[in-house]
């Protein structure tokens, strides 16, 4: 099906023929037991699996569109997007390895590099979020074994030219893992960008609706396939086949959900950018935004999250700023229907260098509610975000 878009591509693989009559989705299949009519069958692997490990029908449907979505030749599940990071990282590091990355980088893989690994040999070199490919390759020495690459990054969303930076690790002998979360394997195919290992969260835009929690690692290559394979097996990582079930229901209307959402954050966005009580809004896809070029060039779609940096004002006001609002949660992750926010401002502390912003750091994750509805809800909220600037700055009796 490779002349048809992902959007098509998403729903035809649900409609194959040839597989008789049956359910249009693949059937829940609960197992730890598979049984089998003779001793022989149990040790034939084209009869299906004889173990729940291996993963059912759920599973394997699901292994099979992350797949083609990637366009990866291989597709295994994790628990949690944390654990796709963490594992390929494990997988192809030794004892005496340098991983290089972002300082940007995602909080919980942060602390994995700085606490499990670390103990076990493996160092970290972290990079400044801004840094160019060269910047990025001079941070690399002897030692560096892999390039692990979140762009946009975590909070701040700065990009970092990913193909030109495969290229040159490549040459160098590096191996390239990428976090795809923020473009859902749709807006950026790392794989054809000549990365080597794709991984996502899927708890975020495939599951879409804040119910379920999992991962997916896709590769090409034959030898990194083999190390991540074998590390799934050793450290007996599965899936529920009852979240793989809701993230393949999520897949069917992804695209759907992503473009959409896509329009009302660069609308929000857009409106915030103009604020006067907002100094700058980070969203790669506003004209304004450091990283809008490298988007332009490379992606066809964005996330709906916003960084919002405030002017000025004190961490108090911010807070007040989200707990005036109706319409946003007060929750994390995003991907998920519904709009959320959260103060981010005490996240920056664990980075190497913190960014120099102008006023504390929210992030806004926009839903498929109504965006004018957001917006309103917005301007109320600066409202309130006013009225204790002001009292702040009146003399007290
Ligand atoms: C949320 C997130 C993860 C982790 O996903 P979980 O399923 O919540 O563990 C990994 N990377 C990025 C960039 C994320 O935003």
């Amino acid at each position: 099906m490779d002349r048809l878009s992902d959007r098509t591509r998403l729903i035809a693989a649900a409609t194959q023929r040839g597989k008789g009559r049956r359910p249009v989705n693949p059937p829940l299949e609960r197992a730890s037991t598979l049984l089998s009519d003779r001793v022989a069958d149990m040790r034939d692997d084209s009869l299906g699996p004889v173990y729940g490990i291996e993963g059912t029908a759920s599973q394997n449907a699901l292994r099979a569109a992350v797949a083609d979505l990637e366009g990866g030749a291989q597709c295994w599940l994790t628990p949690s997007g944390l654990a796709a990071v963490t594992l390929p990282i494990l997988a192809l590091t030794r004892p005496g390895d340098e991983v290089v990355t972002t300082d940007a980088l995602y909080g919980p893989v942060r602390r994995f590099l700085t606490r499990h690994l670390a103990t076990r040999g493996v160092t970290t070199r972290f990079h400044v979020p801004e840094a160019t490919v060269n910047e990025i390759m001079a941070t690399a020495t002897e030692r560096t074994r892999l390039i692990l690459i979140e762009s946009p990054a975590s909070l701040t969303f700065e990009m970092t030219d990913v193909s030109a930076l495969a290229v040159a690790a490549r040459a160098r002998g590096l191996l390239t893992v990428m976090d795809n979360s923020w473009a859902a394997g749709l807006a950026f195919k790392p794989l054809a960008h000549g990365v080597d290992v794709s991984v996502q969260a899927l708890t975020k835009y495939a599951g879409g609706h804040s119910d379920l929690l999992l991962g997916s690692i896709c590769a090409k290559d034959p030898g990194v396939a083999t190390s991540v394979a074998a590390t799934i097996e050793d450290l007996g990582i599965c899936v529920s086949p009852d979240d793989a079930w809701l993230a393949l229901r999520g897949l069917r209307t992804l695209t759907l959900r992503y473009a959409e959402q896509a329009r009302s954050a660069l609308k929000v966005a857009t409106w915030l950018a103009d604020r006067p009580e907002v100094a700058r809004v980070l969203h790669p896809a506003l004209p304004s935004d450091p990283g809008n070029a490298i988007w332009g060039r490379d992606y066809s779609g964005a996330a709906s999250i916003l960084g919002v940096v405030m002017k000025g004002g004190d961490p108090k006001a911010a807070e007040d700023f989200l707990e005036a609002l109706s319409l946003f949660g007060l929750g994390y992750s995003w991907g998920g229907f519904e709009s959320l926010g959260t103060f981010e401002t005490p996240q920056l502390a664990f980075r190497s260098t913190p960014p120099g912003l102008e006023g504390p750091l929210l992030r806004l994750h926009i839903g498929l509610e109504d965006p004018a509805d957001l917006i309103a809800d917005l301007e109320q909220g600066l409202r309130a975000w006013r009225a204790l600037q002001d009292s702040n700055l009146r003399p007290s009796a």
